[in-house]
């Protein structure tokens, strides 16, 4: 009946909206294309998008580190302990198995296959066209990164571009000072955030065991947490608008995709597959073989999340959102969400693990370099640590690689080579890598259920006395 409908519309309005979201997006990204906007134009045109971007990276912080403080204070140590076990071997498990896909689809489809020079002649002509998903790299990654082998290796490049483009860099001033008016915390932007999970861990566990005497602390943090969450629902109405501009921004921006044939288009292939193979089928069976829950019933309810990591590239920027969900959709345990997801959004990053084993692996493909056992061994483990080091920003992913590729020296220079693609596949690892963060927190929150139901949600302290 015409009520049933209004219902559905009503209940899943933001679904809907930020579905319609991407597809106008993509729609009018198309649309746009054949006008060859420049930089400058395409950075106005994308406005509403970095604005919903600086939105949520103003709200990180804070969420960060109430949501973490309030989550470990609300358990008693034991449980917090146990609950931290589960999450560790969860965040284990699943990069292991995300390294291990990515290093079996690069194996097997064999996507570095064929001359070099070739296809670094291709790429010669796409890496001056690269030049705006290049800047991105700059602007996001060096400037908060201490790499700085990295930075300076690729210094010479980044000159050489910024002089072919350079009216680019001059951002429009108005726009730039509107988007000043919603501050971003450098930290959290940055590699820190893995400095502010250990700071917070440790004051939360504090706290918690403080009784009376840390009671205002924890209401003072619970407050602010619930005042983050409402500011978080404010924006959620603004975010369908703030994807269909980064998504149309980025269409309009990107290469010309029939460029990007041979090599680089299978290497592409080869990724989406992997990262596929992980999010469809390994993190749904797990979550069904330990919950003995419908997987997708559960990602349905994420829905708005992974299009946001789709749409930002960023899983820090997505964590408020991420939380809304598995909170309201999913109704998983606040304690369970606020201790396992801030944590998971800086240190669990499977997609990430993925590609960074198998672009690796890619690079020593087209270098014609013949790995032996040891050395992929070394991959899987390097990979692995780049991606607990990756913050969750736009293509730190790319940055952390010079780990993976010094380890069995291969050349770092040869990272100019997937550069073209590296925006898309971002989005897609980065929306893998909030898919795994938000899978685990509903198997932890399954596991460790017991000890949710001998805490007292309100007070924190152990009710059961053993
Ligand atoms: N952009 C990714 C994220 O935020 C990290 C990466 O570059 O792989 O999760």
């Amino acid at each position: 009946t015409k009520d049933d409908v209004k219902g559905f519309f009503t209940r899943n309005a933001f679904v809907i909206l930020t579905v319609a979201a991407v597809i106008i997006g993509i729609i009018l990204g198309f649309a746009l294309r054949p006008y060859n906007m420049s930089y400058r134009e395409i950075k106005f045109f994308s406005f509403p998008g970095e604005l919903l971007m600086r939105m949520l990276q103003m709200l990180v912080l804070p969420l960060l580190v109430s949501s973490l403080i309030t989550g470990i204070a609300a358990l008693d140590s034991r449980a917090s302990g146990k609950m931290g076990i589960r999450a560790v071997v969860y965040y284990t498990t699943t990069t292991i198995i995300a390294v291990f896909i990515g290093i079996v689809m690069v194996l097997i489809i064999h996507p570095g296959k064929g001359s070099k020079d070739e296809f670094s002649k291709q790429q010669q002509i796409e890496q001056v066209s690269a030049a705006d998903a290049f800047l991105d790299l700059i602007r996001y990654t060096f400037m908060h990164s201490d790499q700085t082998s990295f930075k300076t290796q690729y210094a010479k490049r980044v000159v050489h571009v910024t002089m072919t483009i350079n009216d680019t860099l001059v951002a429009p001033n108005s726009s730039q000072q509107i988007e000043e008016m919603i501050p971003v915390p450098g930290s959290v932007n940055g590699i820190n955030a893995l400095g502010l999970v250990v700071f917070s861990i440790c004051f939360g566990l504090i706290i918690g065991n403080m009784r009376e005497q840390g009671q205002p602390l924890r209401d003072f943090f619970d407050c602010l947490n619930e005042a983050i969450m409402r500011l978080v629902a404010i924006i959620m109405w603004y975010a369908p608008i703030g994807i269909l501009f980064l998504i149309a921004g980025k269409i309009v921006e990107m290469d010309d995709i029939s460029a990007m044939g041979g090599q680089l288009g299978m290497y592409t292939v080869t990724v989406i597959c992997g990262l596929l193979i992980h999010a469809i089928f390994v993190l749904p069976t797990l979550y069904f073989v330990i919950t003995r829950k419908n997987p997708f019933v559960f990602i349905s309810g994420l829905l708005q999340a992974l299009i946001t990591a789709l749409g930002t590239s960023s899983s820090s920027a997505t964590l408020p959102i991420t939380f809304k969900c598995l909170e309201e959709n999913n109704k998983v345990d606040k304690r369970v969400t606020r201790f396992v997801l801030p944590v998971g959004a800086t240190i669990n990053m499977d997609g990430t693990a993925l590609y960074e084993a198998l672009a690796a692996i890619f690079i020593a493909q087209v270098n014609d370099y013949q790995l032996n056992f040891g050395q992929i061994l070394t991959i899987s483990i390097t990979a692995t640590a780049a991606s607990i080091g990756a913050a969750g920003i736009p293509q730190a992913g790319l940055v952390t690689m010079v780990i993976v590729l010094t380890s069995v020296g291969l050349p770092t220079d040869d990272i100019t080579l997937i550069i073209a693609v590296d925006w898309f596949l971002d989005r897609l690892r980065t929306t893998t890598n909030v898919l795994g963060d938000s899978i685990g927190a509903g198997i932890v929150e399954h596991l460790s259920r017991h000890e949710l139901q001998n805490t007292d949600p309100e007070v924190g302290n152990s009710v059961v006395e053993e």
